[in-house]
């Protein structure tokens, strides 16, 4: 089976537990403000307006003209996750499919999933939580661990900063604790949108009620930025500065005096 991905990282410590390859799936149905992967949005390969080198997973459908994107098969992806079996196995890691939203591509992933269980390799998916509860069913049946991502929980912010609404990625959230998934929630802090009192308070109280534990703290940085003029998409976010470490400080211990489990980065 054919996917089209964007990138495959190998020796991730960021993406999940020990060491990982992730795999970088295109398309996402969200628009967030702060992507750092804006490259990933469309589900089709993007055209690189300015001069640039080719790189593995560009494509060049004529010459002189690439786009970051391509199509693979499962088998070429299999064999690319299969060449660091020793990593995963020496420190607890394994393989991350990330995006992008990676079950806006539901059959290629779950085949994806089930070789990697049927290798015994651990699988992590990095979702926004934003997708049809049957697929979400499904690849839950194939998946070690969810990296759950939740932004904002007012509904009408949730829109304005993502394009979405919220409610689906709340919902799907609560199928998953109440299905009994391995779930960790990871927030993006983003200055003056989701680090709020409102939102924080929200959301700690959202996961009491699912009692989920453990969340991941993504603080904002312009990491990737510069992708954006590459293919011609706006960024509403180009000069707000990185976030200061004393906010995610405040904001762990903030969590951990709620009995949150909560690491920085991922
Ligand atoms: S969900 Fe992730 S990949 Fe999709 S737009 Fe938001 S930040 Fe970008």
């Amino acid at each position: 089976m054919d996917g089209t991905i964007f990138d495959i990282k190998k020796y991730s410590i960021h993406d999940g537990p020990g060491i990982r390859t992730t795999v970088f799936l295109k398309g996402c149905p969200l628009k967030c403000w702060w992507c750092q992967n804006p490259e990933s949005q469309n589900p089709e390969p993007d055209l690189i307006l300015e001069k640039s080198i080719k790189r593995e997973f560009y494509s060049e459908p004529e010459p002189g003209k690439l786009y970051i994107g391509k199509k693979v098969t499962s088998d070429f992806v299999m064999q690319e996750i299969e060449k660091d079996l020793i990593f995963y196995d020496e420190s607890g890691g394994g393989v991350t499919f990330s995006g992008g939203e990676p079950l806006m591509q539901p059959e290629f992933l779950f085949e994806l999933l089930s070789r990697c269980r049927d290798m015994e390799i651990h699988t992590a998916v990095d979702t926004t939580g934003y997708a049809d509860r049957n697929i979400l069913a499904k690849i839950s049946g194939v998946t070690s661990l969810f990296l759950y991502d939740i932004k904002l929980i007012n509904s009408s912010e949730h829109k304005k900063y993502t394009g979405v609404e919220v409610e689906p990625v709340l919902n799907n959230l609560t199928f998953l604790a109440e299905t009994g998934a391995h779930v960790i929630v990871r927030i993006p802090v983003i200055p003056g949108i989701t680090d709020t009192e409102t939102n924080i308070s929200q959301i700690i109280d959202f996961l009491g009620t699912l009692g989920l534990k453990r969340v991941d703290l993504l603080p904002f940085n312009q990491f990737g930025f510069s992708k954006y003029k590459r293919i011609g998409l706006e960024n509403k976010m180009k000069d707000s500065p990185a976030i200061e470490p004393e906010v995610t400080d405040l904001l762990k211990k903030r969590f951990e005096a709620e009995g949150f489990n909560v690491k920085i980065g991922g």
